[in-house]
């Protein structure tokens, strides 16, 4: 606890605008359900890097007795933000708010290292901006493509860079060819939904066969799929940093560009963009202008697997034969509470096998960009889910989320294990279409 300077004023070190709520923070009885899911706390075993310690240095801190000091920032930077702690919580404690807000004042009235401020400016102007990784997009294929990658990495010449450079080589994925989406794809047989599709920033451009699998397997179950063309980034990954100004900004942007393209139903493929959107009522709560609206469009947003769980299959099912190891991703199964919905998807495909993954409730270490500015953490948990992965003996993981499928290629890699890693929705593309299973890489 030497972290804890002790004021006699006793005045919040937070300040006035939105601090953790202590109608939240009281709601916790310490009951401590929520420590065997928390993967910091699975690491480190210290009570200050689980929910409970978290809440209660979020607890003094705002009584005025702790001061945001680089220690106290350390414990809420090591969190991955999974929201597991919300799950196995009896009393119903909502951290996810408690975390945004921390993280917003956090970023509001401490200052970071010169260092650490360039490499989370580099961070957000790349990864919340399209325009800027389709720039990217070919310098890193031609690297991947002509064999320099290789030759780089078996030279050792990385371990002369700083390891968060490193950690960004480790987890580029395996780029394809750039295939896009239309902005208005017709349904197969008659129409019964006019969706919009969030297209995502790094599926967008790092994953386009993933938009591309959403767009066809929901045109195959009769809807008419809408893909508005300025559509920004949703401003994920800057909620989930505590960059709370520049996200409302892109929020608002991204409710206008919606609004103009008329849809019952938003859908998302990216869990963590998804489990943002749903939440753009709270995000805009002060937007006179836009708190309605935000409202309205958040109830709209739907997890790909979830509006295909509403919608009785039209599309027949070829067969797969496939034994699949499915990963929660920690932004669907926590934070949206979707956790059937995509494996029920996957078991209506005849020949295809499920395999559940222990410890399912515990992250990767993906979470946004933590494996990006916590490599070490980062790590540790995804060799952690690697190894529980491996004894399956699966032919494919599949997860519904980009920053997971990276994450597991990139801990599997390590191992020197070949198991492909896609997209959920991308199976169920494979069986629609008839193709073999080779197409899944
Ligand atoms: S969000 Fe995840 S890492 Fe953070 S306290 Fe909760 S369980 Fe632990
Ligand atoms: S499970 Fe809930 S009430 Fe119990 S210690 Fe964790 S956050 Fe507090």
């Amino acid at each position: 606890m030497d972290e804890l300077t002790t004021k006699q004023d006793c005045v919040s070190a937070f300040d006035a605008h939105h601090p953790p709520s202590n109608e939240i923070i009281e709601k916790c009885v310490h009951c401590g359900f929520c420590l065997p899911v928390c993967p910091t706390y699975v690491l480190w075993g210290q009570e200050m890097d689980s929910p409970r310690g978290r809440i209660y240095l979020m607890k003094v801190a705002g009584e005025g007795t702790a001061e945001m000091t680089s220690n106290w920032v350390s414990h809420f930077d090591s969190c991955l933000g999974c929201m597991a702690c919300i799950t196995a919580c009896p009393s119903g404690v909502d951290y996810g708010k408690l975390i945004e807000a921390t993280r917003a004042q956090i970023e509001r009235n401490t200052e970071r290292s010169r260092g650490e401020k360039l490499h989370r400016r580099f961070v957000f102007e790349t990864f919340t901006r399209p325009d800027r990784l389709r720039q990217m997009r070919w310098p890193l294929l031609a690297y991947q493509k002509t064999g320099l990658q290789a030759v780089v990495r078996r030279s050792g010449l990385l371990k002369l860079l700083p390891k968060k450079i490193r950690a960004m080589e480790a987890l580029l994925p395996k780029l394809g060819p750039r295939e896009t989406v239309a902005e208005v794809t017709p349904p197969a047989g008659t129409k019964r939904r006019r969706v919009g599709l969030l297209l995502g920033c790094v599926q967008r451009e790092f994953f386009p066969q993933v938009n591309a699998a959403t767009t066809r397997v929901l045109a195959a179950e009769g809807c008419e799929v809408v893909a508005p063309r300025e559509q920004p980034c949703c401003g994920a990954l800057l909620v989930h940093a505590g960059e709370e100004a520049a996200a409302v900004e892109l929020a608002k942007r991204t409710i206008e560009a919606f609004e103009r393209a008329n849809v019952e139903t938003i859908v998302t493929n990216a869990a963590g963009c998804g489990s943002n959107v749903k939440e753009y009522g709270h995000l805009l709560r002060d937007e006179p202008e836009y708190a309605e609206r935000a409202k309205v469009f958040a109830a709209k947003c739907k997890d790909v697997s979830e509006i295909l769980a509403e919608l009785e299959p039209r599309a027949k099912r070829s067969p797969l034969k496939l034994r699949v190891a499915f990963h929660d991703s920690c932004h669907l199964q926590h934070a949206q509470g979707v956790r059937s919905q995509p494996r029920s998807l996957l078991s209506k495909i005849p020949g295809l096998e499920l395999a559940e993954i222990p410890e399912a409730a515990i992250c990767c270490g993906s979470a946004g960009i933590y494996n990006l500015v916590q490599p070490d953490a980062a790590n540790a948990l995804g060799d952690r889910k690697a190894e529980l992965i491996a004894p399956l003996k699966a032919d494919v993981v599949a997860t519904g989320n980009p920053g997971c499928l990276i994450q597991l290629q990139a801990s599997l890699a390590r191992h020197g294990w070949k198991i492909p890693v896609v997209h959920t929705i991308q199976i169920v593309d494979t069986s629609i279409r008839g193709e073999s299973v080779d197409a899944l890489g």
